[in-house]
C-alpha cells in the first residue's frame, strides 16, 4: 500500500501553535501561487514511522546480510564515519562561504588528496567527480587535452579490453574517442600480442583495471606500460575497486598516468540505488595542469585556498568541490584504518575471495584456476548444460535464503558468469554459510529444477518479467 492509500482525511502528525505563522502569498507573483490544494497524504506520526519502517524492512542492504556483488565492493561501512560526516561543522557550511571561514573543510580535502596520492602513487588529485563513470570521463578529457596540447591531433582511439566494466568504453566514447576492443587471452588477461597489433600513432590511451574484472592481476603490466608509452599513448587505471591493492601496490608505480577511484566502494560510503558517490581523479605531474578547477592548495603561511589559476584545465566537471560528505567519510576511514589497517583490509579481502573460490569450486567451475585478488568469476556454463537451470535462476534462489545475489552475466567474456566479491568485512562463518547455501541450490537444481527456476518464493516481490520491464517500463504508480 502506498502512503497515499493510507491517508485518512483530517488526520495529522503535527500541531502548530495557533497563529504563529500567517502568510497569504501576497508578496508572490500570481503565477507562482498554488490554485489547488496540494495533494499530500494525511497521516499520524506513527503511521508514517510504520510505513517507512516497513519499506526499509523489505529492502536489502549490507547492514542486513551478505552482499557478494562482484565489482561493487559491498563491504561494511563503519557507522563512526557516518557520525563524523554528520557533525554540524561539516553539514552546516555552505560552498559560497569565504574560504577563511571554512579552513577546516579545505584542510580535510587537502589532506585527503595527499592520502589518496600516497595510496595511488599519483602527484595531484581532483576530488570533484561525483561517481566512478564521472571520474572516467574526467580522466578521458584530461587524456584528450594532453594530446591536443602537443598538437597530436590524430590520436582519437581508446583501447579497452573486452573484460572491462561497461562504463569504460562509454566514458571514452563520451569524451570523443573511437573505442577499440582488445580480446583477452583464454586465461582472462590482456593479450600483449593483441595489444602490440593495435598500438599505433592513432592510439590515445589504454584503459585498464588491475586486478581486472575477472579478479586477476595483470602480471605483464610493466611490459604493457612500456609498450603503451613507447607508442606515445597514455595508460588509464580504472581504480573503482581498490580493495585488493590498498597499501600493497600502487597504480603510479605500475606505470599508470591517470587513475580514478570510487570512494563509495572502497572508502566507506554506502552505495547502490544512486546514493551520493565520489570518483576522484589522480594524475602524474605532467598532467596536473589539465585537472578540473578549482584545486585545494596550501599556502606558505599554512592556510588553504582554492586555486582557479589553471589556464589549461579541462574546466569544471561538477558544481562546487565534490560530494563533501563522501570525502569526510573517506578521510575518516583512512585515518582510522591507518597505513597498516588499509593494507590488512586488502589482504583480508583477497584471502576471503580465495577461500570462497576454493569452497565454491566444489560445485562450479571457476573461470580461472589462478589465485584471485578481491573477487572471482564462476563459469556456470557446465552447470547450466547439466541441469537446465540458469545462473539467473541460482541468483534468484539465493534471495530465498536471505543472501543478495552476486553480479551475474558479467564480465561478458564468461558465459553464465557469476562474479563474487565477498570483501574483507565478512567472517569465515558467513562465507561457509554462503557456500553451504550454494551447495543446497545446486542440489535443488538437480532434484527439483522447477523450484529454482521459479524462485524467488520468499521475497516481497516475486520474479520480474525482465523483458516487459525493459520494453514497457512503468515508472510511476498509477
Ligand atoms: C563500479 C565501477 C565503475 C563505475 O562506477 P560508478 O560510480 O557506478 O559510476 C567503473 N569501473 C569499475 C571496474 C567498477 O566496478
Amino acid at each position: 500500500m502506498t502512503i497515499f492509500e493510507k491517508s485518512v482525511k483530517g488526520r495529522k502528525g503535527f500541531k502548530l501553535p495557533e497563529g504563529s505563522v500567517s502568510f497569504e502569498g501576497k508578496d508572490l507573483p500570481d503565477h507562482l501561487i498554488r490554485t489547488r490544494k496540494l495533494a499530500l497524504p494525511e497521516l499520524s506520526e506513527l503511521d508514517v514511522v510504520r510505513h517507512y519502517t516497513e519499506l526499509a524492512s523489505k529492502n536489502y542492504s549490507v547492514d542486513k546480510g551478505f552482499y557478494p556483488l562482484g565489482s561493487c565492493t559491498m563491504k561494511y561501512n563503519p557507522k563512526l564515519n557516518e557520525f563524523l560526516a554528520s557533525l554540524e561543522g561539516f553539514t552546516e557550511i555552505h560552498p559560497y562561504q569565504p574560504v577563511e571561514t571554512v579552513q577546516g573543510a579545505l584542510q580535510l580535502m587537502y589532506e585527503l588528496k595527499e592520502a589518496l596520492c600516497e595510496i595511488t602513487g599519483m602527484d595531484e588529485i581532483s576530488l570533484q567527480p561525483a561517481a566512478g563513470a564521472h571520474g572516467e570521463l574526467t580522466g578521458m578529457l584530461i587524456v584528450r587535452a594532453y594530446h591536443l596540447s602537443r598538437n597530436d591531433t590524430k590520436r582519437n582511439v581508446a583501447l579497452v579490453p573486452d573484460s572491462a566494466h561497461g562504463t569504460n568504453p562509454a566514458s571514452a566514447a563520451m569524451a570523443g574517442f573511437e573505442v577499440v576492443e582488445l580480446k583477452s587471452t583464454k586465461d582472462g588477461l590482456l593479450d600483449v600480442e593483441e595489444l602490440k597489433k593495435h598500438l599505433n600513432d592513432r592510439v590515445a590511451v589504454l584503459m585498464l583495471t588491475n586486478p581486472n574484472t575477472l579478479g586477476l592481476f595483470e602480471k605483464d603490466i610493466l611490459e604493457i606500460a612500456k609498450l603503451v608509452h613507447e607508442a606515445g599513448a597514455l595508460l588509464y587505471y580504472d581504480g573503482a575497486n581498490l580493495n585488493a591493492i590498498m597499501g600493497r601496490f600502487r597504480p603510479g608505480d605500475m606505470g599508470f598516468d591517470v587513475v580514478h577511484l570510487n570512494l563509495h566502494k572502497t572508502f566507506s560510503t554506502p552505495h547502490g540505488m544512486g546514493g551520493p558517490g565520489s570518483g576522484p581523479v589522480g594524475v602524474k605531474q605532467f598532467l596536473a595542469r589539465f585537472l578540473p578547477v578549482p584545486l585545494v592548495r596550501k599556502s606558505k603561511d599554512g592556510s588553504y585556498y582554492l586555486d582557479y589559476d589553471l589556464p589549461e584545465s579541462i574546466g569544471r566537471m561538477r558544481s562546487f568541490y565534490g560530494n563533501f560528505s563522501v570525502l569526510v567519510k573517506a578521510y575518516a576511514y583512512i585515518l582510522t584504518m591507518g597505513e597498516d589497517g588499509l593494507k590488512r583490509a586488502s589482504e583480508m579481502a583477497v584471502l576471503n575471495a580465495n577461500y570462497l573460490r576454493k569452497l565454491l569450486s566444489k560445485y562450479f567451475k571457476v573461470a580461472s584456476e589462478r589465485t584471485c585478488m578481491h573477487e572471482f568469476v564462476v563459469d556456470g556454463s557446465e552447470f547450466v548444460k547439466k541441469t537446465g537451470v540458469r545462473i539467473l535462476d541460482v541468483a534468484k534462489r539465493l534471495l530465498d535464503y536471505g543472501v543478495h545475489a552476486p553480479t551475474v552475466y558479467f564480465p561478458l567474456i564468461v558465459h553464465e558468469a557469476m562474479m563474487i566479491e565477498p570483501t574483507e568485512t565478512e567472517s569465515k562463518q558467513t562465507l561457509d554459510q554462503f557456500a553451504e547455501i550454494m551447495g543446497k541450490i545446486v542440489d535443488e537444481a538437480i532434484k527439483n529444477p522447477d523450484l529454482v527456476k521459479s524462485a524467488p518464493h520468499n521475497t516481497p516481490v516475486k520474479r520480474l518479467d525482465d523483458v516487459t520491464a525493459t520494453k514497457n517500463p512503468i515508472y510511476r504508480y498509477q
